[in-house]
């Protein structure tokens, strides 16, 4: 799946994925390296923020920890959009590029549309998916 948004990362973009995950201080799980333009769309009260340093994100469903950084974290409680794996209402929404929940998801003509989409360049998910990758990854599975 990650070769599936075909537009070509921008050139923080391949910085981020030179980095290494890092374990969540909260749960011990991996975190992958996030951009800090993601959080800067997600997060509640940026402006509170330090944006100097670099910036992972946990997916783990069972932790309230989203975003980690070197001198500060965010949790479930302080970000505007949770990412796909942190809400599982079929409500939520999985690709938040196109506004579709996961119920809709299931749907193999909304899916259909979003893989074309992806695949033509027509996605932001660094921006627009709190979990700063390609939503494919969070549709239900047939
Ligand atoms: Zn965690």
């Amino acid at each position: 799946m990650s070769s599936c948004c075909n537009t070509p990362p921008p050139e923080a973009g391949n910085k981020t994925a030179k980095r290494k995950p890092t374990d969540c201080p909260q749960c011990g799980q991996r975190a992958m390296p996030i951009e800090p333009i993601t959080v800067l769309h997600h997060a509640r009260q940026p402006w509170l923020l330090e944006w100097k340093g670099h910036w992972w994100v946990c997916e783990n469903p069972a932790c309230d920890q989203v975003y980690i950084h070197e001198r500060q974290q965010l949790t479930t409680a302080q970000l505007r959009d949770l990412p796909a794996g942190k809400n599982a209402s079929p409500e939520a929404p999985v690709c938040f590029c196109f506004g579709v929940s996961r119920q809709q998801a299931t749907d193999p003509v909304v899916r259909e549309f979003v893989v074309q989409m992806t695949r033509s360049g027509q996605c932001d998910c660094t921006i627009r998916n709190p979990a700063g990758r390609c939503c494919l990854k969070d549709f239900p599975r047939k």
